[in-house]
């Protein structure tokens, strides 16, 4: 198979894989609790603070209706609290709940463990190999992104 055949099914395998996924992580999550991979994103993303609904959907690069969506599960599960802001009822904050909490630590695991096997992977070529694989990433990001 020439390189570009196999570049070209690497890609097509992949996002048959990945299908109604927004993010590729290897190996399996460690958590007990039932959730997407976006809806443990959005866990991860309020370790750090409470967010809105809009944040999440910059954030995501997903639509409002999506994070919404996936919003509405979490806090039914009580992972996830949405609290009115005191001074504008309209908008409505979202915060980790204690519950959420360690479910936010296994996801930001998790693609810290993806990012290692990258990283194992890279190591077994050469600095001037990586260069070649840097640059290939470069063209294609600029080609397909
Ligand atoms: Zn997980
Ligand atoms: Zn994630």
């Amino acid at each position: 198979m020439l390189l570009s055949e196999r570049v070209d099914a690497f890609f097509n395998a992949l996002i048959a894989k990945t299908e109604h996924q927004n993010e590729l992580l290897i190996g399996k999550c460690q958590s007990d609790v039932r959730l997407t991979s976006t809806q443990e994103h959005i866990l991860m993303l309020l370790k750090d603070g409470k967010l809105t609904n809009t944040d999440l959907a910059k954030e995501l690069s997903i639509s409002q209706a999506a994070v919404s969506k996936a919003v509405k599960q979490l806090v039914q599960k009580n992972l996830v609290a949405s609290v009115k802001d005191g001074k504008d009822g309209r908008v409505s904050y979202l915060t980790l709940t204690e519950e959420g909490a360690p479910i936010a630590t296994e996801h930001a695991e998790h693609h810290q463990s993806t990012l290692q096997v990258y990283e194992t992977i890279l190591a077994q070529f050469s600095e001037m190999d990586q260069e070649v694989i840097d640059r290939f990433v470069d063209e294609l990001s600029r080609k397909v992104l």
